[in-house]
């Protein structure tokens, strides 16, 4: 098996801010294995506040390229090596998984989610993010995204409420779900969340800082919607350590290390009675993708990273008005956009 990896620039269609960041473009790495004749693909999204870099990515593929072993079917016993090796480099690790998954369906000429005896049809719709801005760029932001009947507003600040205020003006009867991404101090938090109710929130995620599952069983406690998990929860061992604190986990493939992974989480959190969202960050359709196989496993889906980028260099995962497309092409279904 060959591994081959390559950066690319995805700018995004608006400065992208949530609590503890900003950004107006993400670069990743789109990875492709090649074995007797057929490439499969797949993405790294590397995150800083995981630890990696596209520097520690690369090399940690230039590792794994030696741990593949030379039959691409046995996607679960080559994606333990990987983790095994590089437990904190989960991102080059989903993007391997990932390259597998396509390189199998398009072997055998089956969809991923036919391969893990999924029904297409079981997926839900997926929310759109809105950054944190002013109130009036919000406001725009809300109309634009018109044709989304979910929406996920980013949170964390001491303006929220104005936020919250801008979107319902424009989006009155919409679901809406809100991401704090841990921006508020754990004693505050509560009331933070018990200022958001003249809005009607689905739900509440990642209220406070990843070290503070006690904070979270409390607010759970007290907090009139659900509570879930994202920076909290990376591995399948934070889903046991959460049961208990929180209503529900998001579950990222950049984050965990694939659908390995992520199966294994998702199957975790319900023994334990955990809802599961599926999340992203920014990234391609090759990454949307590789998450979206798994969509009809998910109570929530989260999976717009590809519709907040200017240029998508790949297609065929769909998105628009919150419906992801999961088609009968093999492997992911996803090609470059010629
Ligand atoms: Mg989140």
């Amino acid at each position: 098996m060959r591994l081959r990896w390559s950066r690319q620039e995805l700018a995004l269609t608006h400065t992208f801010t949530i609590a503890r960041s900003s950004a107006s473009a993400k670069e990743t790495l789109r990875v492709e294995l090649e074995y007797a004749g057929i490439v499969g693909v797949g993405e790294a999204i590397p995150t800083s506040f995981y630890g990696q870099s596209l520097a520690s990515a690369e090399a940690a593929l230039a590792e794994m390229a030696g741990l593949l072993g030379g039959d691409p079917f046995q996607i679960t016993p080559i994606v333990d090596r990987c983790l095994a090796r590089f437990d904190d480099q989960r991102a080059a690790v989903s993007a391997v998984d990932g390259a597998l998954h396509d390189w199998v369906g398009k072997r055998l000429g089956v969809p991923v989610w036919r391969l893990l005896g999924l029904d297409p049809e079981a997926a839900p719709l997926t929310s759109f993010t809105i950054g944190i801005d002013e109130p009036d760029v919000v406001e725009a932001k809300t109309a634009e995204a018109a044709g989304f009947p979910i929406l996920k507003i980013k949170v964390g600040t001491d303006r929220d409420s104005e936020i919250l205020s801008a979107v319902r003006r424009v989006a009155p009867d919409k679901v809406l779900r809100v991401d704090a991404n841990g921006g508020w101090p754990p004693a505050a938090a509560a009331e933070h969340i018990r200022r958001l109710e003249p809005y009607h929130v689905e739900l509440v995620e990642q209220p406070v800082e990843p070290g503070n599952n006690d904070v979270f069983r409390q607010l759970r406690q007290t907090a009139a919607v659900p509570i879930v998990a994202d920076e909290s929860c990376v591995r399948p061992a934070d889903v046991v350590a959460l049961a208990g604190c929180v209503d529900g986990i998001n579950i990222k493939l950049s984050k965990c290390g694939g659908i390995r992974e992520a199966l294994r989480m998702i199957h975790t959190a319900r023994a334990c009675g955990l809802k599961v969202m599926l999340g992203c960050m920014i990234e391609s359709s090759i990454g949307i993708a590789q998450a979206a196989h798994l969509a009809p496993l998910a109570d929530w889906i989260d999976l717009d990273g590809h519709l907040l980028i200017r240029e998508d260099p790949f297609e065929g995962i769909g998105g628009a008005n919150g419906q992801l497309t999961l088609t009968d092409r093999p492997g992911l279904g996803v090609d470059r956009r010629c």
